[in-house]
């Protein structure tokens, strides 16, 4: 995809959320009901079909974002699919990390 065909794309998507969020500012409830419920199941379609392109392959891993380096594969976490796990479900508010990144959030820094 170039750059332009990219950008066009990054600006309508984002003047489409942007004019949604506006009417549900402003819309009184029965405008506010009509809106969602043509948006939802909208959204709810392209969040299968954004999810059924990156689904994980027979290794469990994601088809899109996993690369094919010389002599192996790149493993990533497909971010799509934390994405959606994030917004889509209810995370407890802290999330017990452990393993050897555990500490991370609570290194302090010297000074
Ligand atoms: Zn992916």
């Amino acid at each position: 995809m170039d750059d332009n065909l990219n950008a066009t794309l990054h600006t309508g998507v984002k003047q489409q959320l942007d004019y949604v969020e506006g009417l549900l500012g402003k819309a009184d409830d029965p405008s506010k009901s009509k809106l969602a419920e043509t948006v939802i199941p909208q959204w709810a379609d392209a969040w299968r079909e954004l999810l059924a392109v990156h689904a994980s392959d027979e290794r469990g891993r994601c088809r899109e974002c996993s690369k094919w380096w010389p002599f192996r594969f790149r493993r990533s976490r497909c971010t799509v699919w934390r994405t959606a796990h994030r917004n889509l479900i209810s995370e407890p508010a802290e999330v017990t990390r452990t393993g050897r990144h555990s500490l991370l959030g609570q290194r302090q820094t010297a000074g």
